[in-house]
Protein backbone atom coordinates (compact mmCIF):
# COMPACT_ATOMS: atom_id res chain seq x y z
CA UNK A 1 0.00 0.00 0.00
CA UNK A 2 1.28 3.48 -0.80
CA UNK A 3 2.06 5.49 2.30
CA UNK A 4 2.59 8.91 0.68
CA UNK A 5 0.21 11.44 2.20
CA UNK A 6 0.11 13.56 -0.95
CA UNK A 7 -1.42 10.85 -3.12
CA UNK A 8 -5.12 11.58 -3.70
CA UNK A 9 -7.93 9.06 -3.27
CA UNK A 10 -9.77 7.95 -6.37
CA UNK A 11 -12.88 7.61 -4.18
CA UNK A 12 -12.68 11.32 -3.34
CA UNK A 13 -13.38 12.46 -6.91
CA UNK A 14 -16.75 13.47 -8.32
CA UNK A 15 -17.95 12.45 -11.77
CA UNK A 16 -16.84 15.83 -13.02
CA UNK A 17 -13.49 15.52 -11.25
CA UNK A 18 -12.90 12.19 -12.97
CA UNK A 19 -13.69 13.69 -16.37
CA UNK A 20 -11.36 16.61 -15.71
CA UNK A 21 -8.56 14.34 -14.55
CA UNK A 22 -8.90 12.26 -17.72
CA UNK A 23 -8.76 15.32 -19.95
CA UNK A 24 -5.71 16.65 -18.06
CA UNK A 25 -4.05 13.35 -18.96
CA UNK A 26 -5.06 13.74 -22.60
CA UNK A 27 -7.70 11.01 -22.35
CA UNK A 28 -11.13 11.28 -23.92
CA UNK A 29 -13.87 12.49 -21.56
CA UNK A 30 -15.85 9.26 -21.80
CA UNK A 31 -13.05 7.48 -19.94
CA UNK A 32 -13.98 9.60 -16.92
CA UNK A 33 -17.60 8.51 -17.32
CA UNK A 34 -16.51 4.88 -17.48
CA UNK A 35 -14.58 5.16 -14.23
CA UNK A 36 -17.48 7.06 -12.64
CA UNK A 37 -19.83 4.23 -13.59
CA UNK A 38 -17.55 1.70 -11.94
CA UNK A 39 -17.28 3.69 -8.74
CA UNK A 40 -20.76 5.17 -8.32
CA UNK A 41 -22.71 2.48 -10.13
CA UNK A 42 -20.96 -0.68 -9.03
CA UNK A 43 -18.91 0.39 -6.04
CA UNK A 44 -15.68 -0.74 -7.70
CA UNK A 45 -12.65 1.36 -6.82
CA UNK A 46 -9.83 -0.96 -7.98
CA UNK A 47 -8.60 0.08 -11.46
CA UNK A 48 -7.56 -3.52 -12.18
CA UNK A 49 -11.23 -4.50 -12.10
CA UNK A 50 -12.30 -1.79 -14.56
CA UNK A 51 -12.24 -4.15 -17.51
CA UNK A 52 -13.40 -1.69 -20.14
CA UNK A 53 -10.33 0.52 -19.65
CA UNK A 54 -7.10 -0.03 -21.55
CA UNK A 55 -4.42 -1.72 -19.44
CA UNK A 56 -2.15 1.33 -19.62
CA UNK A 57 -4.88 3.56 -18.18
CA UNK A 58 -5.57 1.10 -15.37
CA UNK A 59 -1.87 1.18 -14.50
CA UNK A 60 -1.83 4.96 -14.60
CA UNK A 61 -4.79 5.20 -12.22
CA UNK A 62 -3.12 2.73 -9.90
CA UNK A 63 0.08 4.75 -9.89
CA UNK A 64 -1.56 8.12 -9.29
CA UNK A 65 -4.23 7.33 -6.72
CA UNK A 66 -5.00 5.43 -3.58
CA UNK A 67 -7.50 3.07 -5.14
CA UNK A 68 -8.24 1.98 -2.51
CA UNK A 69 -6.14 3.26 0.38
CA UNK A 70 -8.04 1.34 3.06
CA UNK A 71 -8.82 -2.30 3.69
CA UNK A 72 -10.83 -4.36 6.15
CA UNK A 73 -8.35 -5.78 8.66
CA UNK A 74 -10.83 -7.54 10.92
CA UNK A 75 -14.54 -8.28 11.24
CA UNK A 76 -16.23 -8.81 14.61
CA UNK A 77 -19.80 -10.09 14.56
CA UNK A 78 -22.43 -9.92 17.28
CA UNK A 79 -25.30 -12.37 17.66
CA UNK A 80 -27.78 -9.65 16.77
CA UNK A 81 -26.28 -9.45 13.27
CA UNK A 82 -24.22 -6.31 13.86
CA UNK A 83 -20.77 -6.39 12.31
CA UNK A 84 -17.89 -4.16 13.26
CA UNK A 85 -15.20 -3.65 10.65
CA UNK A 86 -11.72 -2.61 11.65
CA UNK A 87 -10.48 -0.55 8.74
CA UNK A 88 -6.79 -0.16 8.20
CA UNK A 89 -5.84 3.11 6.52
CA UNK A 90 -3.01 3.67 4.06
CA UNK A 91 -0.63 4.96 6.76
CA UNK A 92 -1.20 2.11 9.22
CA UNK A 93 -3.74 4.04 11.32
CA UNK A 94 -7.18 2.55 11.75
CA UNK A 95 -10.83 3.39 12.35
CA UNK A 96 -13.92 1.29 12.91
CA UNK A 97 -17.29 1.23 11.20
CA UNK A 98 -20.41 -0.75 12.05
CA UNK A 99 -23.00 -2.49 9.85
CA UNK A 100 -26.34 -2.61 11.62
CA UNK A 101 -29.06 -4.68 9.95
CA UNK A 102 -32.65 -4.64 11.15
CA UNK A 103 -35.73 -6.26 9.68
CA UNK A 104 -36.53 -3.24 7.55
CA UNK A 105 -33.21 -1.65 6.81
CA UNK A 106 -29.45 -1.69 6.80
CA UNK A 107 -27.61 1.15 8.55
CA UNK A 108 -23.91 1.95 8.40
CA UNK A 109 -22.27 3.84 11.23
CA UNK A 110 -19.20 5.63 9.87
CA UNK A 111 -16.15 7.31 11.40
CA UNK A 112 -14.84 10.74 10.38
CA UNK A 113 -11.55 11.02 12.27
CA UNK A 114 -8.80 8.82 13.69
CA UNK A 115 -9.37 9.43 17.40
CA UNK A 116 -11.34 12.49 18.51
CA UNK A 117 -10.24 15.88 19.83
CA UNK A 118 -13.38 16.43 21.94
CA UNK A 119 -12.58 13.72 24.49
CA UNK A 120 -15.97 13.37 26.15
CA UNK A 121 -15.29 11.72 29.47
CA UNK A 122 -17.51 8.68 28.92
CA UNK A 123 -16.35 7.84 25.38
CA UNK A 124 -13.60 5.43 24.33
CA UNK A 125 -13.12 7.04 20.91
CA UNK A 126 -11.57 10.22 22.26
CA UNK A 127 -9.28 8.74 24.85
CA UNK A 128 -6.05 9.45 22.96
CA UNK A 129 -7.23 12.72 21.39
CA UNK A 130 -7.14 13.38 17.67
CA UNK A 131 -4.60 11.52 15.56
CA UNK A 132 -5.73 12.84 12.18
CA UNK A 133 -8.73 13.65 10.04
CA UNK A 134 -10.06 11.24 7.45
CA UNK A 135 -10.16 12.59 3.90
CA UNK A 136 -13.41 12.55 1.94
CA UNK A 137 -12.01 9.67 -0.13
CA UNK A 138 -11.38 7.64 3.01
CA UNK A 139 -14.92 8.28 4.24
CA UNK A 140 -16.27 7.12 0.87
CA UNK A 141 -14.03 4.06 1.06
CA UNK A 142 -15.64 3.16 4.42
CA UNK A 143 -19.01 3.33 2.68
CA UNK A 144 -17.74 1.16 -0.19
CA UNK A 145 -16.03 -1.41 2.05
CA UNK A 146 -19.21 -1.69 4.11
CA UNK A 147 -21.32 -2.12 0.97
CA UNK A 148 -18.96 -4.79 -0.31
CA UNK A 149 -19.17 -6.64 3.00
CA UNK A 150 -22.98 -6.40 3.12
CA UNK A 151 -23.43 -7.22 -0.57
CA UNK A 152 -25.56 -4.14 -0.94
CA UNK A 153 -25.80 -0.41 -0.31
CA UNK A 154 -27.10 0.79 3.06
CA UNK A 155 -30.54 2.36 3.48
CA UNK A 156 -29.28 4.74 6.14
CA UNK A 157 -25.96 6.27 7.04
CA UNK A 158 -25.13 7.69 10.44
CA UNK A 159 -21.91 9.54 11.20
CA UNK A 160 -21.78 8.29 14.77
CA UNK A 161 -18.55 6.33 14.71
CA UNK A 162 -15.20 7.71 15.77
CA UNK A 163 -14.62 11.45 15.62
CA UNK A 164 -16.37 14.81 15.61
CA UNK A 165 -17.30 15.19 11.97
CA UNK A 166 -17.99 18.92 12.17
CA UNK A 167 -14.35 19.44 13.22
CA UNK A 168 -13.39 17.80 9.92
CA UNK A 169 -15.91 19.95 8.13
CA UNK A 170 -14.57 20.25 4.59
CA UNK A 171 -13.81 16.59 4.10
CA UNK A 172 -17.06 15.48 5.72
CA UNK A 173 -19.13 17.81 3.56
CA UNK A 174 -17.25 16.75 0.44
CA UNK A 175 -18.12 13.13 1.29
CA UNK A 176 -21.75 14.05 2.07
CA UNK A 177 -22.09 15.77 -1.29
CA UNK A 178 -20.70 12.72 -3.12
CA UNK A 179 -23.01 10.41 -1.19
CA UNK A 180 -26.12 12.45 -1.84
CA UNK A 181 -25.67 13.86 -5.35
CA UNK A 182 -27.71 12.19 -8.10
CA UNK A 183 -24.59 12.25 -10.29
CA UNK A 184 -22.64 10.24 -7.75
CA UNK A 185 -24.01 7.83 -5.11
CA UNK A 186 -27.47 9.39 -5.12
CA UNK A 187 -28.59 8.67 -1.55
CA UNK A 188 -31.35 10.81 -0.13
CA UNK A 189 -29.89 13.35 2.34
CA UNK A 190 -32.86 12.50 4.57
CA UNK A 191 -31.29 9.08 5.06
CA UNK A 192 -27.99 10.50 6.24
CA UNK A 193 -27.45 11.69 9.82
CA UNK A 194 -24.52 13.67 11.12
CA UNK A 195 -23.98 13.52 14.86
CA UNK A 196 -22.10 16.29 16.65
CA UNK A 197 -20.99 16.76 20.24
CA UNK A 198 -22.56 20.21 20.04
CA UNK A 199 -19.80 22.05 18.19
CA UNK A 200 -21.70 25.30 17.64
CA UNK A 201 -19.56 26.93 14.90
CA UNK A 202 -19.82 23.68 12.92
CA UNK A 203 -23.60 23.43 13.35
CA UNK A 204 -24.06 27.01 12.10
CA UNK A 205 -21.88 26.38 9.07
CA UNK A 206 -23.65 23.10 8.36
CA UNK A 207 -27.00 24.93 8.51
CA UNK A 208 -25.82 27.35 5.82
CA UNK A 209 -25.53 24.43 3.41
CA UNK A 210 -29.33 24.29 3.41
CA UNK A 211 -29.40 20.60 2.60
CA UNK A 212 -31.78 18.11 4.13
CA UNK A 213 -29.28 16.07 6.10
CA UNK A 214 -30.39 15.00 9.56
CA UNK A 215 -28.56 16.51 12.46
CA UNK A 216 -28.21 14.80 15.84
CA UNK A 217 -26.76 16.84 18.69
CA UNK A 218 -25.23 15.06 21.66
CA UNK A 219 -26.62 17.22 24.44
CA UNK A 220 -26.35 14.82 27.40
CA UNK A 221 -27.58 17.42 29.88
CA UNK A 222 -30.17 20.20 29.85
CA UNK A 223 -27.96 22.43 32.03
CA UNK A 224 -24.40 23.75 31.74
CA UNK A 225 -23.20 22.56 35.15
CA UNK A 226 -23.89 18.89 34.33
CA UNK A 227 -22.75 19.20 30.74
CA UNK A 228 -19.38 20.61 31.74
CA UNK A 229 -18.73 17.48 33.81
CA UNK A 230 -19.07 15.37 30.66
CA UNK A 231 -17.39 17.37 27.91
CA UNK A 232 -14.12 19.13 28.67
CA UNK A 233 -13.15 22.58 27.39
CA UNK A 234 -12.68 23.96 24.77
CA UNK A 235 -15.46 21.99 23.06
CA UNK A 236 -18.11 22.24 25.76
CA UNK A 237 -20.55 24.85 24.45
CA UNK A 238 -23.36 26.36 26.55
CA UNK A 239 -26.73 24.66 26.21
CA UNK A 240 -28.41 27.94 25.18
CA UNK A 241 -25.95 28.46 22.30
CA UNK A 242 -26.37 24.87 21.17
CA UNK A 243 -30.15 25.18 21.15
CA UNK A 244 -29.98 28.46 19.21
CA UNK A 245 -27.77 26.73 16.63
CA UNK A 246 -30.23 23.82 16.53
CA UNK A 247 -33.06 26.26 15.75
CA UNK A 248 -31.02 27.74 12.96
CA UNK A 249 -30.40 24.27 11.55
CA UNK A 250 -34.09 23.42 11.63
CA UNK A 251 -34.98 26.69 9.89
CA UNK A 252 -32.38 26.45 7.14
CA UNK A 253 -32.18 22.69 6.53
CA UNK A 254 -35.87 22.14 7.14
CA UNK A 255 -35.24 19.09 9.31
CA UNK A 256 -36.18 18.41 12.91
CA UNK A 257 -33.08 18.02 15.06
CA UNK A 258 -32.51 15.04 17.38
CA UNK A 259 -31.02 15.54 20.84
CA UNK A 260 -28.90 12.56 21.80
CA UNK A 261 -28.60 11.89 25.47
CA UNK A 262 -26.20 9.35 26.92
CA UNK A 263 -27.79 8.25 30.19
CA UNK A 264 -25.29 8.01 33.02
CA UNK A 265 -26.16 6.66 36.44
CA UNK A 266 -26.45 9.33 39.09
CA UNK A 267 -25.20 12.04 36.70
CA UNK A 268 -28.02 13.00 34.34
CA UNK A 269 -30.75 10.41 34.97
CA UNK A 270 -33.03 12.06 37.55
CA UNK A 271 -36.72 12.79 37.01
CA UNK A 272 -36.34 16.61 37.38
CA UNK A 273 -33.59 16.42 34.74
CA UNK A 274 -35.93 14.47 32.45
CA UNK A 275 -38.51 17.25 32.84
CA UNK A 276 -35.99 19.95 31.99
CA UNK A 277 -34.83 18.00 28.96
CA UNK A 278 -38.39 17.54 27.75
CA UNK A 279 -39.15 21.24 28.13
CA UNK A 280 -36.03 22.11 26.14
CA UNK A 281 -36.84 19.61 23.41
CA UNK A 282 -40.43 20.79 23.15
CA UNK A 283 -39.64 24.46 22.96
CA UNK A 284 -37.11 23.82 20.19
CA UNK A 285 -39.19 21.24 18.31
CA UNK A 286 -36.54 18.57 18.76
CA UNK A 287 -36.76 14.82 19.26
CA UNK A 288 -34.92 13.05 22.08
CA UNK A 289 -32.89 9.88 21.62
CA UNK A 290 -31.73 8.28 24.87
CA UNK A 291 -28.58 6.14 24.72
CA UNK A 292 -28.05 4.14 27.91
CA UNK A 293 -24.32 4.25 28.64
CA UNK A 294 -22.31 1.41 27.13
CA UNK A 295 -19.44 0.18 29.24
CA UNK A 296 -15.97 1.52 28.44
CA UNK A 297 -13.19 1.80 30.97
CA UNK A 298 -14.42 5.05 32.53
CA UNK A 299 -15.85 5.76 35.96
CA UNK A 300 -19.42 6.00 34.61
CA UNK A 301 -22.18 3.43 34.90
CA UNK A 302 -25.39 2.64 33.09
CA UNK A 303 -28.55 3.41 35.08
CA UNK A 304 -30.76 0.48 36.04
CA UNK A 305 -33.44 -0.47 33.61
CA UNK A 306 -36.31 0.89 35.66
CA UNK A 307 -34.50 4.25 35.90
CA UNK A 308 -34.05 4.37 32.12
CA UNK A 309 -37.72 3.53 31.63
CA UNK A 310 -38.87 6.13 34.17
CA UNK A 311 -36.69 8.78 32.52
CA UNK A 312 -38.07 7.98 29.06
CA UNK A 313 -41.65 7.93 30.36
CA UNK A 314 -41.22 11.31 32.01
CA UNK A 315 -39.82 12.91 28.84
CA UNK A 316 -42.78 11.50 26.93
CA UNK A 317 -45.36 12.56 29.49
CA UNK A 318 -43.94 16.06 29.37
CA UNK A 319 -44.81 16.12 25.70
CA UNK A 320 -41.53 15.48 23.88
CA UNK A 321 -40.96 12.78 21.30
CA UNK A 322 -38.54 10.23 22.75
CA UNK A 323 -36.86 6.99 21.66
CA UNK A 324 -34.46 4.76 23.58
CA UNK A 325 -31.61 3.41 21.49
CA UNK A 326 -31.62 -0.35 21.54
CA UNK A 327 -28.15 -1.56 22.24
CA UNK A 328 -26.62 -3.28 19.24
CA UNK A 329 -23.28 -4.94 18.93
CA UNK A 330 -22.26 -4.79 22.58
CA UNK A 331 -20.57 -8.20 22.52
CA UNK A 332 -18.20 -7.03 19.82
CA UNK A 333 -17.77 -3.61 21.52
CA UNK A 334 -19.39 -2.04 18.47
CA UNK A 335 -21.97 -0.05 20.42
CA UNK A 336 -21.98 3.75 20.68
CA UNK A 337 -18.89 5.11 22.34
CA UNK A 338 -17.02 1.81 22.33
CA UNK A 339 -15.28 2.29 19.00
CA UNK A 340 -11.58 2.96 19.13
CA UNK A 341 -8.62 3.13 16.89
CA UNK A 342 -6.38 0.10 17.39
CA UNK A 343 -3.01 0.87 18.86
CA UNK A 344 -0.33 -0.10 16.38
N1 LIG B 1 -18.72 12.70 17.92
C1 LIG B 1 -20.08 12.66 17.61
C2 LIG B 1 -20.50 11.36 16.96
C3 LIG B 1 -19.89 10.09 17.47
S1 LIG B 1 -20.38 9.57 19.08
C4 LIG B 1 -20.92 12.91 18.83
O1 LIG B 1 -20.38 12.95 19.93
O2 LIG B 1 -22.12 13.12 18.67
C5 LIG B 1 -22.06 9.00 18.79
C6 LIG B 1 -22.92 9.00 20.04
O3 LIG B 1 -22.46 8.03 20.99
C7 LIG B 1 -22.88 10.33 20.77
O4 LIG B 1 -24.17 10.73 21.11
C8 LIG B 1 -22.08 10.00 21.98
O5 LIG B 1 -22.34 10.86 23.04
C9 LIG B 1 -22.49 8.59 22.27
N2 LIG B 1 -21.59 7.89 23.17
C10 LIG B 1 -20.27 8.07 23.31
N3 LIG B 1 -19.78 7.22 24.25
C11 LIG B 1 -20.81 6.50 24.70
C12 LIG B 1 -20.93 5.44 25.62
N4 LIG B 1 -19.89 4.95 26.27
N5 LIG B 1 -22.16 4.92 25.82
C13 LIG B 1 -23.23 5.38 25.15
N6 LIG B 1 -23.17 6.37 24.24
C14 LIG B 1 -21.97 6.92 24.01
FE1 LIG C 1 -15.69 12.44 20.24
FE2 LIG C 1 -18.31 11.96 20.04
FE3 LIG C 1 -16.72 10.40 21.57
FE4 LIG C 1 -17.25 12.88 22.32
S1 LIG C 1 -18.72 11.22 22.10
S2 LIG C 1 -15.23 11.90 22.35
S3 LIG C 1 -17.31 13.94 20.38
S4 LIG C 1 -16.63 10.62 19.36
Amino acid sequence: MKSDRKIPFLAGLSRRGLREWMSSEGQPGYRGEQVADWIFGRGVIQPEQMTNLPASLRLLLQARFHAPGSSVAEVSSSEDGTEKLLIELFDGESVEMVLIPSEERLTFCLSTQVGCPVQCRFCASGRDGLVRNLSAGEIIEEFLLGSERAGRRPDNLVFMGIGEGLLNYNELVKALVLLSSPDEFGMSPRRITVSTSGYVPGILKFAELEREFNLAISLHAPDDATRSKLIPPPFCYPVAEIMAAADRYRELAGRMVTLEYTLLKGVNDSIPTARKLAALARSHHAKVNLIPYNATDTEFQRPERRVIEAFARTVEEEGAHVTVRVERGAESTAACGQLRRQEG
